[in-house]
């Protein structure tokens, strides 16, 4: 589809807040289509809006991107000469094309204060006519607008909709073809009052002189494309394509909000999600490789991309899909990746630092082959093996000791257990305790289940619990010993 140019395609966050989820997915959408021809993945911080803008924000989404692997080509940290990345630090380039637009005659200065516009359209709204801008400085003679401009009366820019036209119209790459009567556009503001320029005219001004060849963002902007049509053409510059991504839906079908619980990237990744997974995940909300692979790494996606696969029918977002998702890459991410995501999980339960880690990694990589099948979330993690770290604080659940310490005879079971197992140093391994226990169930010609629950109660705690053997193994000799023979006054006699 790219034809002649190299593809240019941009995020353009504001920061106003963390990146949520529906803006990942436009990020991801960017950054694959970016990808998938050879192109340039542009970031560029939307930060004119000075009240709700914070570097807090800007760093929380910088961090997002790069936790979510997106790396951009150009913008904050990357460099690049479209620069600068930052709307703030492009004032001198907004001025300059308002210029372009006054020398053209497509811009006017409005002397209209917010108190008259506010009238005006509380004026409209009772006569149900038109709530846009009347054009009242429209008409002004460009002396009487020089010389109240010199006078130092506030002023706003706005651009001189062509009314000759009939509509504005464009090829949506999602949507397919929009037309908007030329009577829907009023003269809106380009350039504030206090001369910053308005989001419709900054968006234009940069994705023109960064050169964009495809913008490719949320369908909540798709009322301002024909008005950026308007602008670009107004300047002499080239339109880009659109593609306007549908919405994203929670469960209940209404847009997915703060309401449905965690949606702030930071959220899920402090909730435990990899990385990856989140970007299968939302690269599915939308878009489809062949309308049945689900399980697509990002090499896959970046090489099968395309806006011809996207739906304009809006998303629902599934938790229960992405906990499956997760499940997929947990599996898959390997005992090395595993020790180095759940450090910060191992730190906030405080069962180790870092550096214990650090020191004892072999240790610490044993433990994944116990949960990687059982967690959804890496923050599933910790509760499934506080046994490991409780050390003589292991409490034994009340109902397990019932079923399976309490029955008579458990008690000479366990000490025969105990002394069984320290018979095997100094080879201490699951198949060899595994070999050793069920000769002495045979031997005592008692069930391989009531041994290994007596052993599995008296050092995990619980009737349930990751594999036995392994957690004994990782439990060591001597801790294995003391824990079962700390809880012989619970067995049966
Ligand atoms: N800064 C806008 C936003 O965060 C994005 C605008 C655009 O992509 O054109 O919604």
């Amino acid at each position: 589809m790219p034809d002649c140019h190299p593809v240019r395609v941009r995020f353009a966050p504001s920061p106003t807040g963390s990146l949520h989820i529906g803006g990942a997915r436009t990020a991801i959408y960017n950054w694959a289509f970016a990808r998938h021809y050879g192109g340039t993945f542009v970031l560029r911080i939307e930060d004119t809006d000075p009240e709700r803008s914070t570097a807090e924000s800007t760093e929380q989404i910088i961090r997002s991107l790069a936790w979510l692997g997106l790396a951009w080509d150009e913008g904050p940290q990357a460099g690049g000469d479209s620069g600068p990345y930052f709307q703030t630090e492009r004032q001198a380039l907004y001025e300059r094309e308002l210029a372009v637009l006054k020398a053209a005659g497509s811009a006017y200065p409005c002397f209209c204060t917010p108190e008259e516009l506010a009238r005006k359209r509380e004026q409209a709204t009772a006569s149900q006519g038109a709530t846009g801008y009347d054009r009242h400085c429209r008409s002004l003679s460009e002396a009487e607008a020089q010389r109240r401009i010199d006078a130092g009366e506030p002023h706003t820019w706005r651009l001189k909709v062509p009314t000759q036209r009939e509509e504005v119209s464009f090829d949506d790459l999602v949507y397919g073809t929009v037309r908007v009567p030329i009577g829907q556009l009023d003269d809106f503001i380009l350039v504030r009052s206090d001369g910053k320029p308005t989001y419709n005219f900054a968006a234009c001004v940069d994705d023109a002189l960064m050169g964009i060849t495809h913008v490719i963002r949320g369908d909540d902007h798709l009322s301002n494309t024909p008005k950026q049509i308007l602008v670009y053409e107004a300047l002499g510059r080239e339109v880009p394509a659109f593609a306007h991504l549908s919405m994203i839906l929670g469960a209940d079908g209404s847009r997915l909000s703060k309401r449905h619980g965690a949606t702030s990237v930071e959220a899920f990744r402090d909730a435990g999600y990899l990385p990856e997974a989140l970007v299968n995940y939302l690269s599915l909300l939308g878009w489809s490789l062949d309308g049945a692979t689900t399980v697509i790494d990002k090499a896959t996606l970046c090489e099968s991309f395309s806006l011809d696969r996207v739906s304009r029918n809006p998303a629902v977002f599934d938790e229960a899909k992405l906990d499956w998702m997760n499940q997929v890459y947990l599996k898959e991410m390997g005992a090395a990746r595993f020790v180095d995501a759940i450090v910060p999980y191992l730190e906030k339960a405080g069962f180790a630092t870092a550096a214990d880690v650090a020191a004892r990694r072999n240790w610490f990589e044993g433990v994944y082959p116990l949960v990687a099948e059982r967690v959804h979330t890496l923050a599933e993690v910790c509760p499934l093996i506080a046994y490991l770290f409780a050390g003589d604080t292991l409490v034994l659940d009340d109902k397990s000791v019932e079923k399976c310490l309490a029955p008579a005879g458990t008690r000479e079971l366990l000490e025969r257990c105990a002394s069984t197992l320290e018979g095997l140093a100094p080879a201490w391994g699951h198949a060899a305790m595994d070999t050793a226990l069920r000769a002495l169930a045979a031997e005592l010609e008692v069930k391989v289940k009531a041994v290994f629950q007596a052993v599995r109660v008296a050092t995990c705690g619980n009737m349930v619990s990751p594999p036995l053997l392994e957690s004994l193994e990782l439990l060591g000799r001597d801790e294995t010993l003391r824990r079962i023979r700390t809880a012989l006054p619970h067995a049966g006699l």
